[in-house]
């Protein structure tokens, strides 16, 4: 790996986390336009939902998402009613009751709900819609906030994957980001999940954040692997203060540059896998060959995906920074 290496492919690519994807979401496709998108599918077709919540409880400083911090559980009622409302409406429009086979919940912070309002959501959507039986039902879950009476809520909905909101164990970091969560609450609701009936879960991990080294974020893949989750997803942040203010609260110097992160003399070889990671996402999942890479080694690399965070303030093809 050379950094005339990490240079050329240091570079943004289009994102596909939103779909359609944000440019497409022009004046031209107006109301009238989704409505006839509605009625013209097949009535075979098999719907992915995805819902967005758009509130948490605090603000982390190197969020992307579309999210506000929420003081009081008023907006968040006013939310669900009108996500009640809004599901009703996409369902007129449909040529027939259509089988669902994929919900996110995502967010934002979907757990903000209470639990009868997430039980509420789920039978609204299996009233206009159906769910499949065998429906993926995955949630975005922050161990900070959650409480088992959500988790009760969720698998008794039918909750199949959940992705707990990790990032980075480092103490450092996690005080610089102002995401303070330890390994033994993430473990608690893992646990919480499992024995639930949970069957997938997920890690969310992150690279590029304040004092991160190439080392540090090993730290943190070994210590998620304790938890012996069936896929770790590994999003490269983007630093978009320009759209996200917040983030600009980070203290600069302690950015993590790819060349940087490489030059902070990582204590072990680095992996391959990771040499080639800048600006992407990695979904890992046990097997294969980053097995060899990392000390407790289940992991490997399934897919790379996901776009660069832009280096410059410019106007952005696709408006949502997701970092998650
Ligand atoms: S990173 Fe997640 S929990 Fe933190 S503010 Fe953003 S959406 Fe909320």
């Amino acid at each position: 790996m050379t950094p005339e290496l990490i240079t050329r492919y240091d570079q943004r690519v289009p994102r596909y986390t939103s779909y359609p994807t944000a440019p497409h979401f022009k004046p031209a496709v107006d109301p009238s336009t989704y409505a006839n998108w509605l009625s013209e599918l097949s009535p075979q077709t098999e719907l992915s939902l995805y819902l967005h919540v758009p509130f948490c409880a605090e603000l982390c400083l190197y969020c992307g998402c579309h999210t506000t911090v929420a003081r009081s559980y008023g907006p968040i009622a006013s939310y669900v009613e009108l996500l009640e409302r809004e599901i009703e409406r996409v369902a007129e429009y449909l040529p027939a009751r259509m089988s669902v086979t994929h919900i996110h919940w995502g967010g934002g912070t979907p757990t903000i709900l209470s639990g009868d309002d997430l039980r509420r959501i789920m039978r609204r959507l299996d009233r206009s819609f159906g769910i499949h039986s065998d429906a993926e039902i995955a949630v975005g879950i922050d161990p900070r906030t959650i409480t088992l009476e959500h988790v009760e809520a969720l698998a008794g909905s039918g909750l199949s994957r959940a992705s707990l909101e990790v990032q980075d164990y480092d103490p450092k970091v996690q005080e610089t980001i102002k995401r303070i969560q330890s390994p033994a609450q993430t473990a608690k609701i893992a646990a919480w999940l499992r024995h639930a009936g949970v069957s997938g879960l997920n890690l969310d991990l992150m690279y590029g954040l304040p004092y991160q080294t190439t080392a540090s974020v090993l730290r943190t893949i070994e210590q998620a692997l304790q938890l012996d989750p069936d896929r770790i997803a590994l999003f490269g942040y983007a630093h978009v203060p320009w759209m996200k203010r917040h983030q600009a609260l980070q203290p600069e110097e302690a950015r993590p540059t790819p060349s940087s992160a490489m030059s902070r003399a990582p204590q072990r070889p680095v992996p391959s896998w990771m040499r080639a990671m800048s600006g992407s996402t990695l979904i890992i999942s046990p097997s294969s060959e980053i097995r060899s890479s990392c000390t407790s080694a289940r992991v490997g690399c399934t897919a790379i995906s996901r776009a660069t965070p832009p280096t410059k303030p410019q106007p952005l093809s696709d408006s949502e920074p997701s970092t998650r």
